[in-house]
């Protein structure tokens, strides 16, 4: 499985993959923080078997004991042997041996940190909490933690940083990133115009782009090779310069919840949080890098009432999707997005009897005005952004009536728009996320926060896509530390949100910006000059 070279095309121009795949380490600490590290790893394409190799502090039939990943790994190992079997078949080097030394690696929640005062790199967790740091783990108070609706987002996103930090020390970033790369077939043609050439020279590979020659005598028509035909060693012939080893002993406070206080002091308390959401109702848009880590992430925290749709235009998953969405498996290539993302889920939670529905078509202004009369789709048209498949309108319409909280996962920013509208008539908050390359943000708009009245008008109804797809929209660099983190933390908030509401819950984690293995906290508020004119309001 996972064969395919393509698989990591939108994150070689972030990292240096032959650096990455070669990584050796050894990991030890609670069984979810070492099968968190692993599921990263393996979406990050780390630790290749033949070439690199993560040892696990573990007898291989020992028992594993660990449910803050179970949406995370299809099926579920019982032991370690399983768990390395399952990801050797992920094309990873692992070895399941107790060893005497430390581990390199640490992650481990309290109180079992008082087994452990130091590693390379540690990750602590709990209570909705995470912190990663080197070196030292400093003084942390040893008492144990309560489990809570957010302990697997917790998880995740101090993995997510434990994991950027790995690479950060490794020196394994490159230090311009690369947003895309591909080969060019081209051919010259004598005593032929350009339109000419265009015209009579075609390609399977789709139309081709020409220009005169320069010494005036005929043309040169190019066709851009896709990526799935093209080999990989070429792909990778650039030259690039890495990033200095970085030695950052900063202690990085990344989970929802702050767990360093103003003056450095280190604690996993707080006001209670619910053990777990028991009913809740989620709209998630958009099932790619951010929407399936939200997916998985939501349903690890909810109970046996609650649902949870996925909307998804997106026709097929291609392999270079694979890398960080952690949804879909090769099995799925092919499939539209929102399809296999509930394939998945069914099969990850089926005990959890949780309403998951698929909606595989876009959203569009139709879905959510409820008085739409087809005034800003000047940019669009209707059939571009509903696709043929307007049988799922009323479907879309009662599932926005019935959530309690939206996630907007979109690489479209006109249609997070339209999300925002469509819960501005509803009375219903927003956690909008994304993230490009190294940085992303997640910011929650609730009691009425309009994203026309944050961004102001021109960026709120931009039409251009960012995507991590092949054609059509502007391609960007993509790593799944970043998605991982914006998703899981998205999660994380939707929950609270709703357990806000349902006042089992009193405040909801801050707004942040995600950058490089840690986070900011973000401080968004209205544009001035927007308080008025705004047509996204009612
Ligand atoms: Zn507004």
């Amino acid at each position: 499985m996972t064969s395919n070279l393509h698989t990591w095309h939108r994150q070689i121009g972030i990292v240096d993959q032959h650096g990455v795949s070669s990584l050796k380490k050894s990991v030890d600490g609670d069984d979810d923080g070492i099968l968190a590290t692993l599921v990263l790893s393996s979406q990050l394409g780390a630790f290749r078997s033949g070439k690199g190799l993560v040892r696990i502090n573990r007898e291989p039939n020992d028992i594993i004991r660990a449910n803050l990943v179970r949406g995370l790994i299809d099926p579920f190992p019982s032991d370690w042997q399983q768990a390395s079997e399952y990801f050797e078949s992920l094309g990873m080097g692992i070895m399941v041996q107790k060893f005497e030394e430390e581990s390199e690696i640490w992650i481990g929640k309290p109180p079992s940190t008082q087994n452990r005062q130091s590693a390379d790199l540690w990750m602590i967790h709990g209570n909705g909490r995470a912190i990663s740091g080197t070196g030292s783990m400093g003084v942390i108070p040893i008492r144990d933690v309560p489990k809570t609706m957010i302990d697997s987002p917790s998880l995740i996103c101090g993995v997510s940083s434990l994991v950027h930090r790995l690479l950060d020390e490794e020196g394994l970033f490159w230090q311009v990133p690369v947003s895309d790369r591909w080969l060019t077939l081209t051919a010259r043609v004598d005593e032929l115009a350009p339109e000419e050439a265009r015209e009579l020279i075609s390609s399977k590979f789709g139309p081709g782009t020409s220009t005169s020659l320069i010494d005036g005598i005929g043309s040169l028509i190019r066709f851009r090779i896709p990526i799935e035909e093209t080999p990989p060693e070429l792909i990778d012939t650039l030259e690039q310069t890495r990033n200095p080893p970085s030695s950052n002993t900063e202690i990085a406070d990344v989970g929802p919840f702050a767990a360093v206080s103003e003056d450095g002091k280190i604690s996993f308390h707080g006001a209670p949080i619910p053990t777990i959401l028991e009913e809740g109702d989620f709209f998630i848009l958009g099932a790619g890098g951010t929407g399936s880590w939200a997916s998985t992430m939501i349903l690890s925290g909810c109970g046996t009432d609650s649902s949870l749709t996925i909307a998804d235009g997106d026709r097929a998953i291609e392999s270079h999707n694979l890398n960080r969405q952690v949804l879909y498996q090769e099995m799925d290539l092919g499939l539209p997005k929102a399809t296999a993302a509930k394939n998945s889920l069914s099969r990850m939670f089926p005990d959890a009897h949780s309403q998951v529905s698929a909606i595989p078509v876009p959203l569009g202004p139709q879905h959510v005005m409820k008085n739409w009369s087809g005034d800003l789709t000047d940019e669009m048209t209707i059939g571009e952004i509903t696709g043929e498949n307007s049988d799922n309108d009323a479907e879309i319409a009662l599932r926005l009536d019935k959530m309690d909280v939206a996630l907007s996962c979109l690489d479209n920013q006109l249609a997070r728009t339209w999300l925002n509208r469509a819960c501005l008539e509803r009375g219903k908050s927003m956690v909008n996320g994304g993230s490009e390359g190294v940085r992303g943000v997640i910011e929650t708009f609730a009691e009425g926060s309009c994203m026309v009245c944050r961004y102001g008008e021109v960026e709120a109804r931009s039409t251009e896509i960012v995507s991590c797809q092949e054609e059509g929209t502007r391609p960007v660099p993509s790593i799944v530390t970043s998605t991982a983190y914006v998703g899981s933390m998205m999660a994380a908030i939707a929950l609270c949100v709703v357990a806000r509401e349902k006042s089992e819950l009193e405040v909801i984690p801050q707004d942040r910006d995600w950058f490089s293995g840690e986070t900011r906290k973000r401080h968004s508020g209205r544009l001035p000059w927007f308080d008025n004119s705004c047509w996204s309001h009612l």
